[in-house]
């Protein structure tokens, strides 16, 4: 999503971008979304914000004022991205071209019709959390685990409210997300791996959440099978710097945040605004381009990395007892 928005931008301010993605036309894969408000102002240029807002349910409504967030169909932003924008699909990018002084100048990808190459001014990566592009660029990632792991479930029923989130006695949280097409939960747990996690099975689990966050009642109704639920164990990730000569990183690719705090792709959405606007000031000069970028955008992703609850929370799990009736899987 921020490679598109970023490609949109760009056109909008007169540079015309190649859009490579390894996956094929159209595909995505749905989950459970909240749109924060850190990314309406891209949307909003694109066009895209009130038919995002309108397909989906506020968060946190305020009178006179957007909502905090939106729970949407993940496929209604998507969709809307993808629309009228140019993208060659089914297109991995393998390797990084270089000139005589090691500036990046350009990508190699393999496509349909064998391997071939983009000469490029820069080379936006907006390949994800284990960005492929970083990497060649020899950008430094600092991932940390999370101490806890994470529980989910995607539910076709909807809830009574489009929200809600409480915290446990160990400083685990629990929370539940709906729009109009569905609903998706969280909660942490300790990281005992997916067997256990899943082994008290789906009644035990509909159960557990309905007691710890009756909001979600409607919502887990829709569960009827255990691959409806989903244990992971996540990292957050930040990285010192963003560029090098030729290369610059933006979205997941340069930063993920915790479940906890629903902002990552907000915050991925402003980094595209940030660098498409950095880019039409320094058209001719992409260097200068990722500096200024890199300038505005510290003050604005440095303070949220600092200051994740992931990092920072005052009662770790795993040093705290949860209370007996909070733990999961349940004691025997
Ligand atoms: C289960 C789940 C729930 C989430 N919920 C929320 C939420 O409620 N709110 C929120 O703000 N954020 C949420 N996030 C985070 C959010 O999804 C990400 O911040 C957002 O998707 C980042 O977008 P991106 O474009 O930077 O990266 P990605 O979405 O990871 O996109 C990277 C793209 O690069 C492509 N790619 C990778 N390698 C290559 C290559 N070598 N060549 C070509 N293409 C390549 C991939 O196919 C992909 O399309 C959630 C994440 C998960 C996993």
């Amino acid at each position: 999503m921020v490679g598109m928005t970023f490609a949109h931008l760009l056109r909008r301010r007169g540079v015309e971008p190649v859009v490579l993605e390894r996956m094929p036309a159209g595909f995505y894969i749905p989950r459970g979304y909240m749109l924060g408000f850190q990314g309406y102002e891209s949307l909003e240029e694109i066009g895209i914000y009130e038919e995002v807002r309108d397909a989906g349910r506020p968060i946190a409504p305020r009178p006179d004022q957007p909502p905090v967030a939106v729970a949407v169909r993940f496929g209604a932003l998507i969709e809307a991205l993808m629309r009228d924008l140019p993208i060659v699909n089914d297109t991995t990018v393998s390797d990084l071209l270089r000139d005589d002084s090691g500036r990046v100048v350009g990508v190699v990808a393999e496509g349909p019709g064998g391997s071939a190459t983009y000469e490029a001014d820069l080379v936006v990566a907006c390949d994800g959390m284990n960005s492929p592009t970083r990497q060649m660029a020899g950008l430094e990632a600092e991932y940390d685990q999370l101490p806890e792991a994470s529980l989910g479930f995607i539910s076709p029923s909807v809830a009574d409210t489009s929200f809600s989130m409480a915290y446990m006695s160990d400083g685990g949280h629990i929370g539940m997300l709906s729009w109009h097409q569905g609903s998706a939960g969280w909660r942490s747990i300790d990281r005992v791996g997916a067997e256990a996690a899943l082994a008290p099975g789906l009644d035990a689990i509909k159960e557990m959440w309905v007691r710890l966050l009756p909001a979600s009642e409607s919502a887990v109704e829709g569960l009827t099978s255990l691959d409806q639920v989903r244990y992971s164990e996540l990292s957050l990730l930040r990285c010192p710097r963003w560029w090098v000569p030729g290369v610059v990183i933006i979205g997941d690719s340069a930063h993920f945040f915790g479940p906890e705090t629903g902002i990552s792709s907000g915050i991925g959405l402003g980094d595209a605004h940030a660098l498409a606007q950095a880019i039409a000031q320094y058209p001719d000069d992409p260097d200068v381009a990722c500096a200024t970028y890199e300038t505005w955008r510290g003050p604005v992703v440095r303070p949220y990395e600092a200051a994740d609850p992931g990092r920072q929370r005052i009662l770790i799990a795993g040093q705290v007892q949860p209370l007996p009736h909070e733990r999961w899987p349940p004691a025997e």
